[in-house]
């Protein structure tokens, strides 16, 4: 078992490579979906792409909440089925109902994606496992009456623009729309905004380091690549509305 003091200095260090990464990802844009680029060598079908590279949160955050000695209350049971909730849906769900059009992901983004995976999992599941604890008045507490609030409404954020944005692609059609419906009015990645306040929501209930370095990172994942999706837009589209913004309306 791993002390809570070597816990900690692993969480922070992961927290400073999200850090160190974070400003790179403008520059670099990772090679999937519409910003494939066959630069970036071999890549396999797009649907087992994503399933391999999630597959570990789901088995590594089970096995780790399961085996570990920590309480198990009604709050981190709730922590538990949150995870299951989006995970279950990105591994055997949303694989299955995009539109992949032969498009293939680089074995690199595979395989960086199950690192990414493989840390968060672990680190979270070894601390709901393990080493927190949440006693049932938790439940009353304002940071998780505030965070779950966060986490339900990003999740269905998340999943009704990811829905649009697969529908655009109904009846058999290929390549990009502009979107028009919802908060794609306002703005460009209203998935990336949903997916960024689950696990902000997530961090805030859980009031936990690996918690916040989840949240850290997806921000460090997402905010780039909005932009680089919103720039894409404005190059694709000629006449894509000006006054929308890549990832907070009116913002950013
Ligand atoms: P995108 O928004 O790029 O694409 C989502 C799906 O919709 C893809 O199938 C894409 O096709 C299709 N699509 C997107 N825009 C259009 C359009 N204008 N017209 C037609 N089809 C479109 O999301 P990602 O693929 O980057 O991410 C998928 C999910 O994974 C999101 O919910 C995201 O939040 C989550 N995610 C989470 C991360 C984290 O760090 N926690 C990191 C990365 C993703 P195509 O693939 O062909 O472009």
């Amino acid at each position: 078992m791993v002390s809570i003091e070597v816990f900690q200095k692993i969480t922070y260090a992961w927290i400073i490579l999200a850090l160190i990464i974070f400003p790179i990802l403008f520059k670099v844009n990772p090679p999937y979906g519409r910003h494939r680029s066959k630069k970036w060598g071999p890549g396999i079908n797009n649907r087992i792409g994503w399933i391999l590279m999630e597959l570990p949160t789901l088995v590594l955050f089970v096995l780790l909440f399961m085996t570990g000695d920590a309480p198990k209350t009604l709050v981190t049971w709730i922590f538990f089925f949150l995870w299951l909730l989006h995970y279950i849906n990105r591994i055997f769900i949303f694989p299955m109902r995009i539109h992949t059009t032969g498009k293939k992901m680089p074995l690199a983004i595979i395989f960086s994606g199950i690192f990414f995976n493989f840390m968060n999992s672990s680190l979270n599941g070894y601390w709901l496992g393990y080493l927190g604890y949440y006693p049932v008045d938790w439940l009353l507490d304002p940071r998780f009456i505030l965070g779950i609030s966060v986490f339900v409404f990003g999740f269905i954020l998340n999943q009704k623009s990811d829905t649009y944005l697969i529908n655009l692609r109904k009846g058999g059609k290929t390549g990009y729309f502009v979107p028009q419906k919802g908060l794609f009015k306002y703005i460009s990645c209203p998935n990336y905004l949903g997916e960024i306040m689950e696990w902000t929501g997530f961090a805030v209930m859980t009031w936990s380091l690996p918690g916040l370095s989840f949240a850290i990172w997806t921000v460090a994942n997402l905010l780039p690549r909005a932009i680089h999706h919103h720039k894409w837009y404005f190059k694709t589209f000629p006449d894509y509305p000006k006054n929308r913004k890549a990832l907070i309306p009116w913002v950013l």
